[in-house]
Formats: structure tokens, sequence, C-alpha cells
């Protein structure tokens, strides 16, 4: 039996913020979009990630007009601490970067927040989707076949954006040779947990120890955040939660007497670090955007904000094209993203490398990493640049100088 198809512009593969946003754009701009994804619209809604946004990323939403909840419900910072030899050093955004700021709103409370405005304006996400393949790449119109509600189904269309993360099929459905790709493995990850607990501070501090790296971070006022460094491989069978909670406590001590507040752990997972680029994120009529195209260790939260920057990127490049009919800025897009990425690179590897205990060192490391922090919180323009990447590089657009 011959496929169902649908027409349309651009069909976009995964409801990631990825997905969703650059359909929410490109509907602004007037241009049709299809999303397809694996897994349900609940499990979507409640996958807990990402949870810091740049100033950049939050100024995108409210222009978007998906901004309300967030200004509601987000908590806007305007540092952060790093914590080392027991000592708490803040680092000022609001006095190093005037006028910006980071927003702690997490990831699935922005992705339900585009559901709900694509679902409000007729939008089309089709949910729980198998068997997807995407071709014709090289062709005038390009193709995702896929089955959904036990029926073959194939959208046409002018342009395929893959957005299905660092798992997904798009970025390998390409001939072989096309990219190069760019990894860096580290030998820790991070066991994060959500617990009901309420944070222990007002910003998130980052902890360098000699046990190792920790994070406090919040998703609400009632929702704790907590990041440990551990094996990249590490068994979550052996931390059990009294396990968790003291070395959480031992890595945050400080002079003053400082408590993590305790509470339920309500969710619990080993997140592995990873720096991945494929360059370029594009080959003929596909159009690579977030993690699909690259990861960033989560040190420097660039994730989900990296993501946003590229759709930010491509829904003006395609309604560029579909205004005007020249290619030029679509040709442009991975330039223009990939200056971006490399940067949020550069800065993720640089936070990672000065927080984390690296096994097997003498102490140079530490030592080191010791000199480092010493130079960030007595160097103005040190922590300034600490503050204009955590808090977000401008945003640029093809044919725009920065
Ligand atoms: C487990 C995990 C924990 C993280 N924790 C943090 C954190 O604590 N702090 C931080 O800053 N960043 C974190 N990140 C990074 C951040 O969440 C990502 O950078 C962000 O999700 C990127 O958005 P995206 O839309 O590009 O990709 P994703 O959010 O991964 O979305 C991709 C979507 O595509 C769907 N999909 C995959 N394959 C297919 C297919 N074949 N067909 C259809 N759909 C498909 C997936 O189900 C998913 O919904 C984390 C990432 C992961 C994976």
């Amino acid at each position: 039996m011959a496929a169902r198809t649908i027409r349309t512009q651009v069909g976009i593969v995964g409801a990631g913020p990825a997905g969703l946003l650059l359909s929410h754009l490109l509907h602004l701009e007037g241009i049709e979009s299809v999303v397809i994804e694996s897994q349900s619209r609940a499990h979507i809604e409640e996958r807990v990630r990402a949870g810091v946004l740049e100033q950049g990323t939050v100024d995108l939403l409210n222009a978007a007009g998906v901004g309300e909840r967030m200004r509601r419900e987000g908590l806007v910072h305007h540092g952060i601490e790093l914590r080392f030899q027991h000592r708490g050093h803040r680092i000022d955004f609001q006095e190093l970067t005037p006028g910006r700021a980071i927003t702690v709103y997490a990831q699935h409370e922005v992705v339900k927040d585009l559901v709900q405005a694509r679902l409000a304006a007729g939008g089309q996400v089709l949910f729980q989707v198998q068997d997807v393949a995407i071709g014709a790449l090289e062709d005038d119109s390009a193709q995702i076949r896929f089955r959904h509600n036990d029926e073959d189904c194939r959208i046409a269309c002018d342009y395929i954006a893959g957005c299905d993360g660092f798992h997904g099929i798009c970025r390998s459905s390409v001939p072989q040779g096309v990219f190069r790709f760019y990894e860096k493995t580290y030998p820790f990850g991070w066991l994060g947990i959500l617990a009901e607990a309420k944070p222990a501070s007002g910003e998130l501090i980052y902890a360098n120890h000699e046990r190792g790296f920790a994070l406090l971070s919040m998703r609400t006022p009632k929702i704790s955040r907590l990041y440990l460094q551990c094996r990249p491989d590490e068994d979550l069978s052996q931390w059990p939660d009294e396990r968790i909670w003291e070395e959480l406590q031992r890595r945050v001590e400080s002079v003053d007497g400082f408590r993590v507040n305790e509470g339920p752990i309500l969710q619990r997972g080993v997140t592995a670090m990873r720096s991945f680029v494929a360059e370029p994120m594009q080959y003929g009529r596909l159009f690579l955007a977030g993690d699909a195209a690259h990861i960033v260790p989560a040190t420097g939260a660039k994730g989900l904000n990296l993501a946003a920057a590229d759709v930010r990127v491509l829904a003006h490049a395609l309604a560029c094209r579909f205004r005007t009919g020249s290619g030029e800025r679509l040709q442009g897009y991975s330039e223009i993203c990939l200056r971006r990425v490399w940067r949020a690179q550069h800065f993720s590897w640089w936070m990672t490398s000065m927080m984390h205990r690296f096994e097997g060192s003498d102490g140079f490391d530490h030592r080191r990493q010791l000199a480092e922090l010493d130079q960030v919180i007595s160097s103005r323009s040190a922590a300034a640049t600490l503050a204009e990447n955590y808090t977000g590089l401008p945003f640029q657009l093809p044919g725009e100088e920065l």
C-alpha cells in the first residue's frame, strides 16, 4: 500500500528544544513545518536535562512569544559562586557584563511551552513515530519516511532539519566522508540528582574539591539539582541516598560551616562528559541543529543554548530562502553556527579542565587549577571573560558582523 504523503516546506526530525523552537520560529515567518518525534509527548515533557538559559536564549523565547511562564517561574541569577579551598568567591555578572544574567528554568518546561505553542497554532507534531529514514537530500526536494499509528507515512519537503539529538539518525544518513568529526571524551561523568530540598544557596555553586567536582544548582525554590563528578560508567546501585548526600556535603564544605539541604531524591542518573562537533552542519537539503551536530560537557551549561542559537540562524536563513528565492544565507548556515559552537566548546572545556579532579596526576593539575581559579577571582578581565561566556555571547546572523 502507498505511504500516506504529507507535504510541507520543512520536515523536522526531533521534538527537543531545537526542533520545537525551529518549528515555532518558522511559523512566525509564515513557513510551514511538520515535526516528528520518536518518544511520547509525556516523555519529552518530563525528561530532566539542562536548566540554565543564557540571556540571549531568554530574549529569543520572549521575542518569539513563548516566554510568559518562564518570566513568571524562572529564577533570574546575577552571578555564580566558585568554591575552592573551602571558600566561596562570587562572579558578579551584573557588574562584569552590565544588563546580562542567566535564568534557571528547566529544559522540560521550555519543551512544554513550545509544544503548547505549536499545537495552539495548529502546528503538526507527530509523537511516537518509528523507523524514521531520510532521503533524496541532493534532489529537488527531500523526504522523510516513517511509521505512525501503524501506517507508513512520508513527508515530502523542501528542506529537512535534523534536530534528533546525538543518537539520532539524520547525521548518520549522510554519505561517509561528507562530515568531519571532532571528539574528546573526558575520563569522568556527572552523577546528577533532582531532590525535593530547598536550594542551599540562591545562586549556583561550582566546587573544585580534592575528592572531585560538585555543582549545586536548582530548578525551583523547592527543588535542588545537584551533581557529583563520578566515573563515566558509574554504577548507580553503589550510590544509596546516604552516600550521595555525604559526598555532596564533603565536596562543598566551607569554612563557614555551609550545609546542603537534604530531601527525598526524585530522580538520578549518570551523564557522560563529551565534546563533539560534526563539520559542516549541512549537506544538500539537510541541516543539522543542536545535539545532532555538537555536544559539550555540561560544565559550561551551553548545550540547550547552542541548540537555540543554531535554530535562530536556521529559521532566519530559511525565511530568506523562501522569501527571496536566494539560498545564499542557507549556504552560510554552518559557518555562522560553527564559530559560536567552537567558542562554546572552548569555554566548556576550560570550565571542565579547571573544576574537575584528574586521576593519576601527582597533584600538578590540582595546583595548576588553584592558580587558574586564583586568577579568575583576582583579575577583573579574567572574571569578565567567564561572565561574558557564561551569560552568552552575542548572536550573529548571516551577513551581520559581530
Ligand atoms: C541525559 C542528558 C542530560 C543532560 N543534562 C544536562 C545538564 O544537566 N545541563 C546542561 O546544560 N545540558 C545538559 N544536557 C544537554 C542538553 O540537554 C542538550 O544540549 C539539549 O537537549 C539539546 O537539544 P536538542 O533539541 O538539540 O536535542 P534533544 O533534546 O536530544 O532532542 C532530540 C529529540 O529527537 C528525538 N529523536 C531522536 N532520534 C529520533 C528519530 N530517529 N526520529 C524522531 N525523533 C528522534 C529525541 O527523542 C529527542 O526528543 C543533557 C543532555 C542529555 C542527553
